[in-house]
């Protein structure tokens, strides 16, 4: 029976959080949040707020699901944990495989046929660099070490994750990007089109940054081009729809690896399994974690093509890489069943159809409101730009903190939103009804006029 005051005081004095400034936690204490039920969460002080952000990205089958709870502790009486090495299994890793391998579509020469497990987004970006390695080291070809990425990404927190990741604030703390990551600019059209140039111009424009880069390092020494389908974490940046077309043609032109870095898209987010599918390119690898289990316990993975997985196992021997909880059984129950309510609510189909129809109706409304340069969504996913001028789309200074003053205007009012810069993300879990989007909806409104009137004042 902690207050909330006892609470934050503990939080502050041990427990150092992700992607925070500590002295300002410890000054304005931290939301406590206790429970969760459907697409809301309440804090300690009993405020009800509706989650636009499915928690972090992931719970996209809504809190409360009892069917999850009772796969967990279902398979931690059968089974809580077995590892997967040195020729070990486990029932709920080798059935939840195989039918992640069904729901994976097969483009052109690629199928998904193999997984490899990790628990989470992070991990799994490591374990595709130590694949591409491994790949073109089996291959005859160890000169192919460079990975390519994008600016502004967002593909983890460890070493290489961070490495791969475009964040210049998380490279410049950890003394990245490790040797033979290299970056190309994102295909921001909203930042970056020319006057007069139309979004198709600019997805090509953006996409042959690649084809530079590739030729500036040399395409003898290039093993991969890693990206999110939509990038998330930067801000909800939709790529025009020439972007992904361009790229594909170019890694295959020069015979490069794709990774297409799935943790936010996949499992329903844009309305397919996987977001490959959306826009028509063929990875080679492709990382997932998060929504996997609607985030009701830590789970991550790559599904590997058979072009790499092939390699891996005709001519690898030993793959020296793993972790104790690849494979773990409770996680890879959990996952099955999370599967399971999806296709039984038809959520995807929902995403597609008439739900994602009536959220993108909806959320274009909104580029009606005097402070959005531009508000786009993506199956269950929008970003928007708040602006200064509407007109003249002058953008805001990070002095003037637009998205966090936005931000905590969501917080009071009861609607959980994020900032990124001048962007605010949303990203609802899929249960979301008609009327669940107006009620969100009206909260953004509210959240967008207070914030305008702030900035007159
Ligand atoms: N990749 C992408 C695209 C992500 O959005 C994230 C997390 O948000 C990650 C990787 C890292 O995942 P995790 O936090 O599970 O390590």
């Amino acid at each position: 029976n902690l207050s909330t005051r006892e609470i934050q005081d503990l939080d502050s004095a041990h427990f150092l959080h992700p992607f925070t400034d500590y002295k300002d936690l410890a000054t304005r204490g931290a939301r406590v949040i206790t429970k969760a039920d459907g697409i809301y969460v309440w804090d300690s002080e009993g405020s009800k707020m509706l989650d636009a952000m499915s928690g972090l990205w992931c719970v996209n089958v809504g809190y409360g699901r009892k069917e999850l709870a009772d796969a967990a502790y279902q398979q931690m009486m059968t089974l809580p944990f077995y590892n997967s090495f040195f020729q070990t299994t486990n029932v709920p890793a080798v059935k939840l495989a195989a039918r992640l391998s069904a729901l994976a579509p097969k483009v052109g020469d690629r199928s998904f046929d193999h997984v490899f497990y990790s628990s989470s987004g992070s991990e799994s970006n490591d374990s595709n660099v130590r694949m591409v390695r491994r790949y073109w080291d089996l291959l005859g070809q160890p000169q192919r070490k460079v990975i390519i990425s994008r600016q502004n990404a967002y593909h983890g927190s460890t070493m290489a994750g961070a490495s791969l990741g475009g964040m210049s604030g998380m490279h410049a703390q950890g003394d990245l990007p490790i040797p033979n990551i290299t970056h190309i600019e994102q295909p921001y059209f909203f930042e970056n089109g020319l006057p007069g140039e139309t979004s198709d111009e600019f997805g090509i424009r953006a996409a042959r940054w690649l084809e530079e880069k590739i030729l500036a390092v040399g395409p003898d020494k290039v093993a991969a081009f890693i990206a999110e389908p939509i990038q998330g974490a930067g801000g909800v940046i939709i790529p025009p729809a020439t972007y992904w077309p361009e790229i594909q043609r170019i890694v295959d032109k020069y015979g490069i690896l794709l990774i297409s870095d799935e943790v936010i898209c996949a499992f329903g987010r844009l309305g397919h399994w996987f977001a490959y599918e959306k826009f028509g390119y063929k990875p080679d690898l492709v990382t997932f974690a998060k929504a996997v289990t609607s985030g009701y316990i830590p789970l991550g993975g790559v599904m590997v093509g058979n072009r790499v997985a092939q390699v891996l196992i005709d001519k690898g021997g030993e793959f020296n890489h793993g972790y104790t909880y690849s494979g773990h059984p409770v996680a890879c129950a959990v996952a099955l069943a999370n599967i399971d309510i999806m296709e039984q609510e038809l959520l995807l189909d929902k995403v597609r159809g008439e739900v994602g129809a009536y959220f993108a109706k909806r959320y274009a409304e909104l580029n009606e409101h005097p402070l959005v340069g531009l508000a786009e969504t993506s199956g269950l996913v929008a970003g928007m730009v708040l602006v200064k001028n509407k007109a003249t789309k002058e953008r805001f200074s990070s002095e003037d903190a637009v998205g966090m003053l936005c931000r905590a205007h969501c917080f009071n009012n009861g609607l959980i939103m994020r900032a990124v810069g001048d962007r605010m993300i949303i990203a609802p879990p899929l249960t979301m009804t008609l009327s669940d989007i107006d009620e969100l909806m009206r909260l953004i409104r509210q959240a967008l006029d207070f914030t305008l009137r702030d900035l007159k004042q």
